[in-house]
């Protein structure tokens, strides 16, 4: 075995996880907060850099860890200024990671998973398959990587300021690796994120919603794309699993009664599928008592596909019976489809597409 096999790589550790790694390695605990300013703060990654730790600590780390974000294979600048950057990983797979550009905010859009095991009809991800999850160091890289990439602007229209779970992969299927990226994404020492800025977007994985809660201060999104179960079963297959109404009981312990939340619900426009006035109408039915936002999001064509996007006139229509009806509802803006890089097209690049069965068994036994 290589030497370089055994290094434990530090972006694998939340706060509480560095502090672990150093008690356990002989140190104090606190050097764990001097690192992680270096890392998040000064976007130092070498031990040798970090000159308040002391050589021969600087030295014992160099034999034992290591700090390595995936590697960016390719960047690409939509013409209306959103980025998207191909990550590459060990073992020849590759990720999608999105930067979307808006006055006075910029939202990173990060993956948590290589592929997708839910299959949802609509999506170019699920369409891949799924290969593995991420590991915590592959997500918070992507935002180290994307901040890197970025920082010569650091305080200008190119900062990060939000960051949604909703590239590739289902996050709460991948709940171990996804909750120390959370925690380093809001803590003062990572990004310093506000918890309404860090936003995990789900497929509607009732018990994780659950744990999620317990387990971090973030905003969620849940996918909806249909008022009905029959319907969302076809389109959103885990709905089999978890259909709308446990779902909903989810969503609003979610908020458990806190005044100033709401949960954001995701409706993906698919001409002729979904989008009827009748559709609306039981939209209003069913998010009228929640506190929510709604968010069409006009459908992305994507190589292979049936589905087409619903003409603008109907995106009106259904946006106007929901406003009527009381909901909160906005259009989501198309960003970066130039480069491949709006909602639903990310496809990243990797090989093992086998595997899908048997996340899905394992979540199963999970449960
Ligand atoms: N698995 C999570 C995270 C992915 S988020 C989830 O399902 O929420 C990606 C968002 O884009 C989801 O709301 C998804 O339903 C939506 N989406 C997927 N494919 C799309 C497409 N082709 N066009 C528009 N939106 C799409």
């Amino acid at each position: 075995m290589s030497a370089e096999a055994t290094l434990i790589n530090l972006l694998d550790l939340d706060q509480e996880g560095l502090r672990d790694f150093f008690a356990s390695i002989g140190e104090k605990p606190y050097r764990a907060e001097q690192v992680l300013r270096w890392v998040y703060h000064h976007q130092v990654l070498d031990f040798e850099g970090m000159t308040d730790l002391g050589k021969a600590l600087r030295q014992k780390l160099e034999h034992i860890a290591e700090i390595r974000p995936p590697r960016i294979v390719s960047e690409r600048i939509s013409k209306d200024g959103t980025v998207k950057w191909l990550m590459g990983l060990p073992g020849g797979n590759a990720v999608e990671t999105v930067f979307i550009p808006e006055p006075g905010r910029g939202t990173l859009c990060v993956s948590s998973q290589v592929g997708c095991a839910l299959n949802c009809t609509f999506c170019s991800t699920g369409a891949q398959g799924f290969a593995r999850n991420l590991t915590t160091s592959e997500i918070i890289g992507q935002v180290w990587l994307a901040a890197h990439a970025l920082g010569h602007e650091r305080n200008g229209e190119r900062r990060i300021t939000n960051v949604v779970m909703m590239g590739m992969g289902e996050p709460l299927l991948n709940f171990e690796q996804v909750i120390p990226a959370l925690r380093l994404m809001r803590a003062d020492l990572g990004f310093g994120l506000a918890a309404r800025r860090v936003t995990v977007s789900t497929a509607g994985l009732v018990p994780r919603i659950r744990d999620l809660k317990e387990a971090e201060d973030v905003a969620l999104a849940v996918s909806l794309h249909a008022p009905g179960d029959e319907l969302r079963t076809e389109i959103v297959p885990l709905n089999r699993k978890y259909p709308i109404a446990e779902l909903m009981d989810a969503c609003r312990d979610y908020l458990g009664g806190q005044k100033k939340r709401s949960i954001t619900f995701e409706y993906t426009l698919l001409d002729g599928v979904n989008d009827s006035d009748q559709h609306a109408r039981e939209l209003v039915k069913l998010l009228r008592r929640l506190p929510s936002k709604l968010n069409l999001i006009p459908f992305n064509p994507f190589p292979g596909t049936s589905y087409r996007c619903s003409p603008p006139k109907r995106i009106e229509a259904f946006q106007n019976i929901v406003r009527e009806g009381g909901l909160i509802a906005t259009v989501r803006k198309t960003r970066g489809d130039d480069i491949d890089a709006a909602c639903g097209q990310l496809a990243g690049d990797f090989r093992d597409r086998t595997r899908r069965r048997e996340m899905l068994r394992l979540e199963r036994q999970d449960n």
